[in-house]
């Protein structure tokens, strides 16, 4: 059962594959330790004795193939132990995947034919454990020396980046449950909303342009395209949704698909799928630990998300206040914005909003609080195609002296004066 516990110091015995789910509490972190036994989060081993300190709200648990005994130190929200989890079923599929990562990358060196990677998809409604399943998978596989690539398609929480982004980043090491997953040099796409439905082209524009990076890499390296990939997604499963995950598995060439806790679900993508035989669509059991999240909390997610970009998790960045002259900086909007003027159309017709046109927006009060993200874009005309660099917060516009003032995560010149604006906003609290 739950309990909320005092702060005081405290041990837990897990047996065989079972584990500790926490919720720490709101407003204090948490301690905790492996005393001993063998115990991973989410795929990656803890180090024996080493207090690890966990920030507010972190829900995760602490699993135990072969038992162990943790100790806490802190308050938590909750703190349960549970012996039923679909860890078994988990580790199934990464001993599967592991096979084909070794199958792949010996037909690749003998020059036989060339077999691909794993290139997993992981998709389920909401709160069905899509990101942590990714994790885990990943970080199995990076403990066996596999590089396997992470790309995130969930514009709304953003595991690699902020959200409003889709991205994708190597890993090269089992995911610290700390710190999560490194910073340094994803390739990030900015989408600018949290939602889809603001521009579903433009989303699968941003798929494409993503997948087909991903492809030259992969042509060069053949260690990381017989690691392969695992794709995280939304939890948006219905209309439009499902088309998304439709497009997303056409368009990365998945061979594996994984659906988490939807009957439905499942049975549809087999039935879609079942004239691409080297497609598997595997159901998996969504865990009883999984914890719903409700709008505000996401909300709350989001934010914390976007601090954390430029303050670090445990404020160990300094972001860099910025001041800039309007003429300075060149910012775009993606879409929006009829395409042809009112009196060019025939009489009645509605002008139809192009969904991948570049708008030149005007530096004003409304771009207050907004987060913009930096484009690699070397001419306007790349902005649609190009990744970006990161991202910078506007804190004040001066209309009078024409001043923008900006936080970045580092001083100096921006890497390029190519701005996109979307309705990503944060409030600095
Ligand atoms: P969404 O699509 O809504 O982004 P999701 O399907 O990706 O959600 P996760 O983010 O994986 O779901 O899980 C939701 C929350 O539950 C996370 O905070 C995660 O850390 C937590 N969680 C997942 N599995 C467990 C578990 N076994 N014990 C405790 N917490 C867990």
């Amino acid at each position: 059962a739950a309990s909320s516990s005092a702060s005081t110091v405290r041990q837990v015995k897990l047996d065989r594959e079972s584990e500790l789910r926490i919720e720490v509490g709101y407003d204090s972190s948490l301690r905790l330790r492996l005393l001993n036994g063998t115990a991973e989060i989410f795929g990656t081993e803890l180090p024996p004795e080493i207090w690890l300190t966990f920030p507010p709200r972190l829900k995760f648990a602490v699993f135990t193939w072969y038992g162990a005994t943790i100790e806490l130190d802190g308050s938590t929200e909750t703190d349960y132990t549970a012996d039923e989890t679909p860890m078994i079923s988990y580790v199934n599929v990464h001993a599967i995947l592991d096979g084909r990562r070794n199958r792949a990358k010996a037909s690749s060196s003998d020059g036989s034919s060339t077999v691909q990677g794993p290139r997993v998809i992981v998709v389920g409604p909401t709160d069905s454990g899509k990101s942590t399943l990714s994790r885990m998978l990943l970080s199995w596989a990076a403990k066996q020396g596999w590089k396997p690539t992470f790309v995130d398609l969930d514009i709304g929480q953003g595991s690699i980046t902020l959200p409003g982004c889709i991205a994708a980043t190597p890993i090269e090491m089992p995911i610290d449950p700390v710190e999560g997953i490194p910073l340094e040099m994803p390739l990030v796409y900015f989408y600018g909303h949290t939602t889809p439905s603001n521009n579903v082209e433009l989303y699968k524009i941003l798929v494409r342009e993503l997948s087909q990076l991903l492809e030259r890499q992969f042509a060069g390296n053949i260690e990381s395209r017989a690691a392969g990939m695992v794709i995280n997604t939304m939890g948006w499963i219905e209309g439009i949704g499902y088309e998304l995950l439709l497009h997303a598995i056409d368009t990365f060439n998945i061979n594996v698909v994984l659906v988490l806790g939807q009957e439905k679900l499942c049975s549809m993508l087999r039935d879609v799928l079942k004239n691409k035989p080297d497609v598997d669509v595997v159901k998996l059991q969504r865990s009883g630990g999984v914890v719903s999240r409700n709008v505000k909390y996401r909300q709350k997610a989001r934010s914390l998300r976007i601090r954390e970009y430029f303050y670090g998790r445990i404020n160990d960045l300094s972001p860099h206040s910025n001041i800039a002259s309007f003429s300075d900086l060149l910012v775009y909007r993606i879409g929006g914005g009829p395409q042809a003027p009112r009196s060019a159309l025939p009489i009645g017709a509605e002008p139809a909003a192009d969904p991948t046109r570049l708008v030149p927006v005007n530096i004003n009060q409304d771009l207050l609080h907004l987060v913009l993200a930096v484009s690699f874009a070397k001419e306007p005309e790349e902005i649609l195609s190009s990744n970006v660099a990161g991202f910078i917060y506007i804190t004040d516009i001066d209309i009078q002296r024409k001043k923008i003032t900006y936080l970045a995560p580092a001083a100096g010149d921006l890497p390029s004066k190519y701005l996109i604006v979307g309705t990503l906003t944060w409030i600095e609290t």
